[in-house]
C-alpha cells in the first residue's frame, strides 16, 4: 500500500504517529518521516492513522489503483 503525506498540509499534530508508529514518525517537533511503501497488515492502522489526521493529509492508495480513501 502506497502512503502519500502532503507535507505542506502537515502540521505534525502526531496523531499519525500515535496511530500507526511503524508508518509514521515524528522527529522533533515538526518533521514527519513515514513509510511510502507500508505492508498490507498494516493497512487498518494506516486508514486510522489518515481518519485521524487533523488536515487530511494522508493519502492511502492501493498498489496501483485509485485512492481508496
Ligand atoms: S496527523 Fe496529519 S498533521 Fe499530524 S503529523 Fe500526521 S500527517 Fe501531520
Amino acid at each position: 500500500m502506497k502512503i502519500v503525506v502532503d507535507l505542506n498540509r502537515c502540521q505534525a499534530y502526531a496523531q499519525c504517529a500515535f496511530l500507526a508508529p511503524q508508518v509514521f514518525e515524528l522527529h522533533g517537533e515538526e518533521a514527519l518521516l513515514y513509510t511510502p511503501q507500508a505492508p498490507e497488515h498494516q493497512r487498518d492502522q494506516v486508514q486510522r492513522a489518515a481518519a485521524a489526521c487533523p488536515v487530511q493529509a494522508i493519502l492511502v492508495e492501493e498498489e496501483g489503483g485509485p485512492d481508496v480513501r
